[in-house]
C-alpha cells in the first residue's frame, strides 16, 4: 500500500510567535523561514497580517522570498482582516488564506456575543471572501474540541460548500484527548458532504501534554494536515511539536503507512535556529531535539550504545542532524565510555594505566556534575606527571561519530538512516568484556 503523505503545516511564524518570549521581528521570521524552507515543510504560516504591521511586513517579505512551501496567513472572519491578509500574501508564489471562527458556546455566548445562526452565517461569508481572492482557503472554527458535535458539523458543512479546501480542527485549548479528538474526525468524515474532497487539519495544544499524542490519533483517524511547530512552542504550554510528529511517523512506519516531506537532518538545525533567535532555550530533556535526547550517562547504556546503538537508541542523532551523541561522562559512567573518550582526545592507555585515570576520573567524577574534555585533559597530564608509563599517543584525535555508528544491516529503523555510516568502531571493543564497570545499572 502506497503510503499517505501528510502535509506538515508549520506555525512557528504565528501561534508559535505569540508564545510568551518568542516574539520575532521581521528580519528573524525571514531567517527562520528560510530555515523552515530547507526543513522541507508544506506550508508555513507566516503571520496575522492585520494584528500588527510588523506581522504584515513580516508575513509579505517571506511571501516574497520564498516560494516553494504554501505561505498562509491568518485572518478572523471579518472582511477587513481578510482583505488585509490578501494584501500582504498577494505577492506569493502559492498563497493560502487562513480564516477562524470560534465555535464553541462558551466562545460564541462570552466572546463573540453572537448567536450559532450568526456564526454560521459569518463562517460561509468570510470563507466566500476569502475564496474570491485565494483558491486556497483554510478554515478553522476555534475551540472545535468544546463545540457541540452537531453545530460543529453544521459549521464544517457550511465553509465546505462555500469552498474551503482545508478544514482545521484545532484543539484550541489543549483540552481533548487521543479517543475523542479521533472520534471527531470520523464523524466529520462521515456526517459533512464532501469531504472527502477537502484536506483535514488538525491542531493541537499542550496544556496536558497531548498535543503529539492528539495529533497522531486524529492522523490514524484520517487527518492529512497537521500543524505544529518547532521546538513545540506556541500559545501557553505550545503547540504540537513538528520534530515529535514527524520522527514518529518516521520511526514507527511499521504502524503508521503516512510519510512526510521534511528533511529530518535539518530539525536539530532548525531547533537550534530558533532558539538561537528567540534566545529561549529548549529544555534539555525534550525529545528528539533537546540537550539531552540523544545523551548516555549510565555505565551499562553507554557501554551498549558504543557496541551498537540500536541498545539504547531508536534512533541515530545523525538522522535529526544533531552531530553526535555526545555522551556525558559522569561517575556513572564506566572505563569503556571514558577510553573512547580519552582516545578522542588523542590518548590510548594500556589497561593498567586506564584503571589509573580511571581511579582518578572517579574520584573527580563525585566531586563535579559533568566532567568536560578539559577536565579529562587536565586529569590525564596528572596521571602522566605521576605515572611515565603513560606515554602521549601518537594517534590524531578523530572526530569518531560514537552514535552514530551503526551497521548496515541492523534492524530497527529505516536503512536509509543508517546508509553511509559506518564508522570505525574497532578500537572501542578493548574493554568490552568489563562487566566490574557497571556499578550503576539500568
Ligand atoms: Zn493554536
Amino acid at each position: 500500500m502506497e503510503p499517505v503523505r501528510i502535509t506538515i503545516f508549520d506555525t512557528t511564524l504565528r501561534d508559535g510567535e505569540q508564545s510568551p518570549g518568542c516574539s520575532m521581528n521581521v528580519h528573524e521570521k525571514l531567517r527562520m523561514a528560510h530555515q523552515l524552507d530547507r526543513l522541507g515543510v508544506d506550508v508555513i504560516e507566516a503571520g496575522f497580517p492585520i494584528a500588527s504591521d510588523g506581522d504584515f511586513e513580516a508575513v509579505q517579505a517571506i511571501a516574497a522570498a520564498i516560494h516553494r512551501p504554501k505561505i498562509a496567513a491568518l485572518a478572523r472572519a471579518h472582511a477587513s482582516d481578510i482583505e488585509r491578509a490578501w494584501q500582504a500574501l498577494k505577492g506569493a508564489a502559492r498563497p493560502r488564506i487562513h480564516v477562524f471562527l470560534a465555535t464553541s458556546d462558551i466562545h460564541l455566548k462570552y466572546k463573540l456575543r453572537i448567536s450559532r445562526e450568526r456564526c454560521l452565517e459569518q463562517a460561509r461569508e468570510s470563507v466566500k471572501l476569502a475564496k474570491s481572492f485565494c483558491d486556497d482557503v483554510e478554515f478553522s472554527p476555534e475551540d472545535a474540541t468544546r463545540t457541540d458535535p452537531d453545530f460543529l458539523c453544521d459549521v464544517v458543512q457550511a465553509v465546505v460548500d462555500a469552498g474551503a479546501t482545508t478544514v482545521n480542527i484545532p484543539d484550541t485549548v489543549g483540552y481533548t484527548i487521543p479517543t475523542e479528538y479521533a472520534q471527531t474526525i470520523k464523524m466529520l468524515r462521515e456526517r459533512v458532504r464532501g469531504m472527502e474532497n477537502v484536506v483535514i487539519s488538525v491542531h493541537c495544544h499542550d496544556d496536558l501534554g497531548m498535543a503529539v499524542a492528539n495529533t497522531l490519533a486524529a492522523v490514524e483517524a484520517g487527518a492529512r494536515q497537521v500543524e505544529c511547530t518547532i521546538n513545540g512552542i506556541g500559545e501557553r504550554a505550545g503547540n504540537a511539536s513538528l520534530e515529535e510528529i514527524v520522527m514518529a511517523l518516521r520511526v514507527r512506519a511499521d504502524r503508521y503507512p503516512h510519510i512526510t516531506g521534511v528533511v529530518t537532518e535539518q530539525l536539530y538545525p532548525a531547533s537550534q535556529a530558533l532558539s538561537e533567535i528567540t534566545e529561549v532555550p529548549v529544555q534539555p530533556n525534550k525529545a528528539i531535539i533537546g540537550r539531552n535526547a540523544f545523551a548516555h550517562e549510565a555505565g551499562i547504556h553507554q557501554d551498549g550504545v558504543l557496541k551498537n546503538p540500536l541498545t539504547y537508541e531508536i534512533m541515530t542523532p545523525h538522522s535529526v542532524g544533531v552531530p553526535d551523541s555526545r555522551l556525558v561522562l559522569g561517575k556513572h559512567s564506566g572505563r569503556h565510555a571514558l577510553s573512547l573518550r580519552c582516545e578522542q582526545l588523542g590518548y590510548q592507555f594500556e589497561r593498567r594505566e586506564l584503571d589509573e585515570v580511571y581511579r582518578r576520573f572517579v574520584v573527580l567524577a563525585d566531586q563535579i556534575k559533568h566532567v568536560e574534555d578539559h577536565h579529562l585533559l587536565e586529569l590525564v597530564r596528572e596521571a602522566r606527571n605521576e605515572s611515565p608509563r603513560i606515554p602521549p599517543s601518537q594517534v590524531e584525535p578523530s572526530p569518531v561519530v560514537i552514535a552514530a555508528a551503526v551497521g548496515r544491516a541492523e534492524r530497527g529503523f529505516p536503512a536509509s538512516e543508517v546508509r553511509g555510516l559506518e564508522v570505525q568502531l574497532s578500537s572501542v571493543h578493548e574493554h568490552q568484556s568489563e562487566q566490574e564497570d557497571y556499578l550503576w545499572g539500568v
